[in-house]
């Protein structure tokens, strides 16, 4: 007889755990019990599910690294227990939590599958067991014994994403995710349609290693027309600074003012990792192609490529706090660690 699947559903919170307040109207979260309450269907699934819920239950704008560390450290704990791990957090950070999950778990070959929902519950057109639903299914969904999906993802409406490609992208379409840079993992329809080929396979035989350090040191520079000497300083003299993603224009490009490159030669030379993102959602940065990112090269700027945001500030967090060494940080800044990024 085949074994019967096992998920562990962790519970942090967000819109599918809300009711309104009568008296402020207010979106503000319910208890966990009355949670499992508006789905029956979960025990019909025919999957044992254990749920952890991580009492209050929160918004995700209060998330923060010491949630990332504890998910992190309960699906390591429960890893050989499980087929696979649901959680359900709010999608306002949700990409930051899953993108920082997918550093921090090293090695993994279980699906871990973050899902969540623009209307509550208990509301009649909630997206949630939908959402919910259809995670259970793709953390449980095995061939020839392996995991389909072994992999950090957002699984949201209708499509699965690998998580450190993902970025909210609507506040109010059931579709609230999009990964721009990497194709889907999957599609959810009457069937459920796994692209093999975009999801990434570990070797066999590695053992998940969960590494937990992070350093919250670091900054976002967003440039705009007009932005200030003052400004720029005001954040590359922050105490304790350690690296700054700067918010580029289009293929990764800045003002050529001369106090500005002397701005960022100054701060990399004191140390400061500096890391060059496009403000765009689509295509890669690519320094040297116009003479106004040539200046950033020659100021030490390293490139995020096609990262997104979410992705690089996680990535800078986890790689400051599990090295010491600057040249240890650069070189994995500089290759893609979990598929977050393509290098040019
Ligand atoms: N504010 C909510 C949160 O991120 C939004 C949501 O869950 O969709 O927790």
């Amino acid at each position: 007889m085949e074994k019967e699947s096992a998920v562990l559903l962790l519970f942090t919170g967000g819109t599918i755990s809300m009711s309104e307040d009568p008296t402020t109207g207010a979106l503000r979260p319910i208890d966990f019990d009355r949670l499992l309450d508006y789905m029956p269907e979960l025990k019909q699934t025919g999957i044992r599910v254990k749920s952890i819920p991580f009492l209050p239950l929160i918004d995700s704008s209060d998330v923060n690294p010491p949630v990332w560390e504890k998910l992190a450290n309960i699906i390591a704990e429960n890893y050989e227990e499980y087929d696979g791990f649901v959680v359900l957090h709010g999608t306002d950070t949700m990409a930051y939590t899953a993108s920082a999950l997918s550093f921090m778990l090293e090695n993994l070959s279980k699906p871990v599958i973050f899902t969540g929902a623009q209307l509550p519950i208990g509301m009649m057109r909630s997206d949630a067991k939908e959402n919910l639903m259809t995670s259970i299914e793709i953390a449980t969904a095995k061939e020839n014994g392996q995991a389909i999906v072994p992999e950090v993802c957002i699984f949201f409406e209708d499509t699965l994403f690998r998580a450190n490609r993902t970025t909210k992208k609507n506040a109010e379409h059931f579709s609230a995710f999009n990964s721009y840079n990497y194709p889907p993992l999957a599609k959810a329809g009457v069937h459920i349609k796994y692209f093999r080929s975009y999801i990434h396979y570990p070797h066999s035989g590695t053992k998940l290693r969960v590494r937990t350090k992070i350093d919250q040191n670091i900054a976002i520079l967003k440039l705009f027309p007009g932005i200030t000497e003052h400004t720029v300083n005001a954040i590359l003299q922050i105490p304790n600074l350690k690296a700054v993603v700067l918010e580029s224009f289009g293929a990764g490009n800045a003002p050529r003012r001369i106090w500005f490159y002397d701005a960022l030669k100054e701060a990399t030379e004191r140390g400061i990792l500096i890391v060059n993102k496009t403000q765009c959602s689509t295509g890669s940065v690519e320094m040297g192609r116009y003479e106004t990112s040539l200046n950033l090269v020659n100021a030490g700027v390293m490139s995020a490529y096609d990262c997104t945001t979410e992705a690089i500030i996680t990535k800078l967090m986890y790689l400051l706090g599990e090295y010491t060494s600057v040249d240890d940080v650069k070189h994995r800044l500089s290759v893609s660690m979990c598929g977050e990024m393509t290098v040019i």
